[in-house]
């Protein structure tokens, strides 16, 4: 598909981008430019972000694997269950999951393969609730790196305001990326995309008000009247180093409403994260300068750990069982036929929305399972 059409903020930018050297590109969005899949292009309206679709013109596996595997007959989806624990045999092998149906009856399917694919915070917490005598420690943790490496990403960037109008009501919002600061920069380690930000409901703009804005009353409206189509924001999701000690564990004593453990979340970001992060709040500042701002002010990202978006690196690949949870394939090192794929194998998430390697590492051990079931490996 096309890219959408480009709005008001993009023929602001692109000149500036250019102007600074850079190398600035129309960004994949993940949603239909034009009719697609049985359903309709994007009508750019402006309520994308926290919304579902009017249209359906986003992506998501709820209106395309999910369908597309429903209609092979060979898929049987089941709503509203919830996971209790992957089963092991007595040598420790999986043998299905245990889950409370959409009646919080505790059923039991055996599979010949298991693939947990619930995103880092809870498959994280799946398998660590999965213990038994030959995992003590919870399925794939013999040594400890289930839930380690948490991450996210470090949003960092800039706000501008402007003497002339840069809103023009056109949806999505987010058009134009740099990656030049991804790799390479002198001094830094890891970098990030850097782009405008997707279109801003007045709630949602002043929560981005510059320091000194009153909160509410005169002061408040006064600023909202003046600035609200007067502004534009540029951030990217600066890769942050994994490490071990932001994780995910459960609770031995918080449990939810089926009674099982809940996620804990802890840990931090690593320094050279938080020196990256500010270099980009620099590169962003300086973008929304050079497309005319007069008055700029920098997003830096709290140090405590992320993942409230993006989660990704609780069940990290590698060819070392003792030092990673999933082998290339995304089979868990100890098991012959359970498979964690999702963002939890990223080793990092880079500078980068994670969604497409997610996306190109289902496929590439999806490919790999058929081959394997067809021969009967697993
Ligand atoms: S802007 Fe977003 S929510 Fe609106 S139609 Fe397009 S994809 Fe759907």
């Amino acid at each position: 598909m096309p890219p959408l059409p480009v709005n008001r903020e993009y023929t602001l930018l692109k000149p500036a981008a250019q102007r600074l050297g850079l190398h600035p590109f129309d960004i994949p969005m993940l949603r239909n430019s034009v009719p697609y899949g049985g359903r309709p292009p994007c009508m750019q309206c402006r309520w994308c972000v926290g919304f579902a679709c009017e249209v359906n013109a986003k992506c998501g596996t709820q209106n395309t694997s999910i369908p597309a595997a429903l209609a092979t007959g060979n898929c049987e989806l089941r709503t509203g269950c919830m996971a209790r624990e992957v089963m092991t045999d007595a040598r420790g092998r999986a043998t299905g999951v245990a889950y409370y149906d959409a009646d919080d009856r505790l059923r039991e399917q055996t599979a010949d393969i298991v693939i947990v694919s619930s995103a880092a915070v809870e498959s994280a917490r799946l398998l660590l609730n999965s213990k038994s005598k030959m995992h003590p420690a919870g399925l794939g943790n013999r040594y400890g790196w289930v839930g380690r490496n948490f991450q996210g990403h470090s949003y960092s960037g800039a706000y501008g305001l402007f003497d002339f109008e840069t809103y023009d009501d056109i949806g999505p919002g987010a058009s134009i990326a740099v990656c030049d600061y991804n790799h390479g920069t002198p001094g830094l380690i890891g970098g990030a995309m850097l782009a405008n930000e997707f279109i801003r409901l007045p709630y949602q703009f002043v929560g981005t008000a510059p320091p000194g804005v009153p909160q509410w009353g005169r002061g408040h409206k006064d600023y909202m009247r003046q600035w609200y189509r007067r502004s534009m924001a540029v951030q990217g999701p600066t890769q942050e180093i994994p490490i071990a000690e932001s994780r995910v564990d459960v609770d031995a004593k918080v449990k939810d409403f089926w009674g099982l453990p809940v996620a804990r979340l802890s840990g931090g970001k690593h320094p050279k994260t938080m020196e990256t992060a500010a270099a980009m709040t620099d590169k962003a500042e300086a973008w929304l300068k050079a497309a005319g701002a007069i008055r700029t002010w920098k997003k830096l990202p709290g140090k405590g750990t992320s993942g409230g978006q993006h989660q990704a690196g609780t069940c990290r690949m590698g060819d070392d069982p003792r030092v990673s949870v999933v082998d290339k394939y995304c089979r868990v090192h100890d098991q012959d036929n359970l498979y964690v794929i999702d963002g939890s194998v990223h080793v990092t998430n880079g500078g980068f929305n994670p969604v497409l390697t997610i996306m190109a590492i289902a496929y590439y051990a999806a490919e790999r399972i058929v081959k394997l079931r067809k021969g009967r490996g697993v």
